[in-house]
């Protein structure tokens, strides 16, 4: 039986925020609107190592986002305005000229507000998109969006941000973002069910839970891992990232990188509660050099320039 469509473009709930906005008629709080806006369509290889493989993962970088992290290294696409429209038909071309580049499977980079525009693109590539779909999200999904997409989306690689309210309120505009992201990670785990990788190591189906540790909040980091290890022990993979870069004219944000002892502490605290599965990111991987550049590389039309748009606020 088919899960019955949560998508209206004319009252959007496709993610949390629910803001019901009309976004055939003007953007929601995602700044996007009812037509898919993407940045950059590549071949890209900084990935972890399940997911990247040898001959990289086929990612497609999407604009706007309904988060308002005060520390995102992605700004000029998710709120900076720069990102070109393409038809749904565009994106599914997208997608099939990623795999015709050999990938090991299409990343979905912050798709959660342009879940619509995905799910028709994914209908119309049909069987002839034959690698695993990557939903590489902020965590912040709603459960019936991931619902909706559990036929067409194999692997579910989202971030766990924040565990405290405060915390996520003043990082990211969502108090409510645990109880939104957990909700939706155990939903993701129901419909992929526990890792399962081809003979070269390519996550083919599962939940990998990104964590990236912020300078000054390793409690919370912990609480975080005590709830994936209480939820799922090692039915998900767990990717612990020590990158956090500080980017100019963001008031809020921790203004520093992560120490070493604070990194030490929150990698032991993963191994003490049996988190095994995934990976731990050296902490050298920390700098501007792996963000990049979005140029729209790989995207039809990119003459049409959406540009500087004004998103919602
Ligand atoms: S996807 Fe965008 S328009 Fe839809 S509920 Fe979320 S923020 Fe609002």
């Amino acid at each position: 039986m088919m899960t019955p469509t949560p998508f209206d473009s004319q009252s959007c709930t496709s993610c949390p925020r629910h803001c019901q906005a009309d976004r055939t008629r003007a953007a929601g709080y995602c700044g996007v609107g009812s037509k898919p806006v993407i940045a950059k369509a590549c071949v890209h290889l900084w990935e972890e190592p399940c997911i990247s493989g040898t001959r990289g993962s086929g990612t497609v970088f999407f604009s706007g986002c309904s988060l308002r992290c005060v520390f995102c290294q992605n700004y000029p696409i998710s709120r900076g305005g720069v990102g070109w429209e393409v038809e749904p038909a565009q994106l599914a071309d997208v997608f099939l000229e990623l795999q015709d580049k050999l990938v090991h499977n299409i990343n979905l980079v912050s798709p959660s507000h342009q879940a619509e525009a995905i799910a028709e693109a994914l209908h119309l590539c049909g069987g002839r998109l034959k690698v695993p779909v990557v939903w590489n999200s902020g965590g912040y999904d709603a459960t019936e969006t991931i619902l909706a997409l559990s036929e067409q989306v194999s692997v579910w690689l989202p971030d766990l941000k924040f565990h405290d309210a405060a915390l996520s309120s003043d990082l990211a505009g969502a108090p409510d973002y645990f109880a939104c992201a957990a909700a939706a990670v155990r939903t993701m785990v129901q419909c992929a069910g526990v890792p399962i990788f081809d003979e070269e190591g390519l996550l083919q189906k599962g939940v990998m839970i990104r964590h990236l540790v912020l300078p000054g909040h390793t409690r919370d980091s912990i609480r975080i891992l005590e709830w994936v290890a209480s939820e799922f022990g090692s039915s998900v993979l767990v990717s612990l990232m020590g990158q956090y870069t500080p980017m100019p004219d963001t008031p809020g944000a921790p203004a520093r990188r992560l120490m070493r002892r604070e990194y030490v502490r929150v990698t032991e605290a993963l191994f003490r509660l049996g988190l095994e599965e995934g990976y731990v990111q050296e902490l050298s991987s920390a700098g501007m050099e792996r963000i990049p550049e979005f140029d729209g590389e790989g995207v039809p039309h990119c003459k049409a320039r959406v540009g500087k748009r004004s998103m919602a606020t």
